[in-house]
């Protein structure tokens, strides 16, 4: 059965039209879903029950189980390990800033992109997730916290160019004024650089922030770390963001994880800068989040104030991405993986 969480209000209105009910029941539905948060159609009490009962033999409120929570002491970032209904898991991050709160969100379970560094490719591709399954994340991290969530990144596990049309989906979703009515311009969407996809996202007429992943300053040093360098330049990839921002006006972030002896030194950093000149953008440094499964290590703190300044001094807007919950495995990919190697489906 579809998950009704994956219509749009239009789509669901032509759909509440089709089972023979007035158009505007399909807004209620829509505040009991999006708004409201229910997972119960019994509970959507301004329904009569034959409706509700028509509901349920039509469609289905998929659920995740967290099925793990960890809190940060050094800060109070809630990394969650859920659990699809099909028995694999994904994880989400809730963070805490004083501008409001972020949660990242997965996009698929697993990745095949293949980056050497990340944890979430390791095991291949799995399946992509819903429009729903992604809102889900965000919904049940509303209902345990009980907080309001400002911003959303689409930065935890898989690639959401590779899972584009229910990433699309999903934004429309999240952003709709009937619905959780979060502003487009606090979404941001993170792409290892699929540049087909990434020049038809500028199109989608959306107003969120695009992430380059970008990580290394020429061709031959980013075919090491990414093999999607393999199917497009970094050139193509620059020209993508620049298309992005004539389309939306909204500056890409470029993102730079520092590996230690990698990417790191001062010749790659005037690389950088050369490269980055001129395009509307900032470059956001991620200390590298070492792997059990990789010798990469990330560089020490000398190292990246030393990148961050001559980039700094250079014109080029960079900031170091401040680590959140470094105490409960920081990055992508990196809990699901813990959890599936000790003991799958033990809760703690
Ligand atoms: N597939 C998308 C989004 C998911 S990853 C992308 O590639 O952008 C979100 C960000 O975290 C990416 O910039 C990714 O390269 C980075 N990342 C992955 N593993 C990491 C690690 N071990 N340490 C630091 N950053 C990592």
């Amino acid at each position: 059965m579809k998950d009704i969480r994956n219509l749009t209000l239009d789509e669901l209105k032509t759909e509440i039209e089709n089972l023979g009910e007035a158009r505007y029941r399909a807004s209620q539905i829509f505040e009991w879903l999006h708004v409201k948060l229910v997972r119960d159609f019994d509970e959507m009490s301004n329904l009569s029950k034959d409706l509700r009962n028509k509901l349920k033999n039509n469609y289905e409120i998929s659920n995740l189980k967290p099925v793990r929570v960890s809190e940060s002491k050094i800060d109070s970032t809630k990394k969650f390990l859920f659990e699809t209904p099909d028995g694999n898991f994904i994880e989400s991050v809730w963070m805490q800033y004083h501008h409001g709160n972020s949660v990242c969100i997965s996009s698929q379970i697993g990745c095949r992109m293949g980056c050497r560094f990340c944890a979430s490719t390791i095991d291949g591709l799995e399946r992509s997730l819903t429009s729903a399954e992604m809102l889900e994340q965000i919904y049940e991290i509303i209902r345990i916290t009980g907080e309001k969530v400002s911003n959303v990144v689409v930065m935890g596990m898989g690639e959401p160019m590779d899972n584009y049309d229910n990433v699309i989906k999903f934004v429309k979703l999240l952003t709709c004024k009937d619905g959780l009515n979060i502003s487009g311009r606090s979404v941001t969407v993170s792409t290892c650089g699929i540049v087909p996809m990434m020049k038809k996202f500028a199109e989608e007429g959306l107003q969120v922030t695009l992430a380059l992943s970008l990580h290394a300053p020429n061709d031959a040093k980013r075919r090491e770390l990414m093999p999607i360098a393999n199917s497009y330049s970094i050139k193509e990839c620059l020209e993508a963001c620049d298309y992005y921002f004539e389309k939306t006006g909204r500056r890409v972030s470029y993102e730079y994880a520092l590996v230690s002896g990698v990417n790191d030194n001062d010749e790659e950093a005037e690389e950088l800068i050369k490269l980055l000149k001129g395009h509307n953008g900032h470059v956001n440094l991620i200390p590298v989040n070492p792997l059990k499964e990789r010798d990469y290590k990330r560089s020490d703190k000398s190292r990246i104030f030393a990148f961050q300044n001559k980039l700094e001094k250079n014109g080029i807007n960079v900031t170091i991405r401040r680590e959140m919950g470094k105490d409960i495995d920081g990055a992508c990919g990196q809990l699901r993986r813990r959890h599936n190697e000790e003991a799958p489906g033990v809760l703690s």
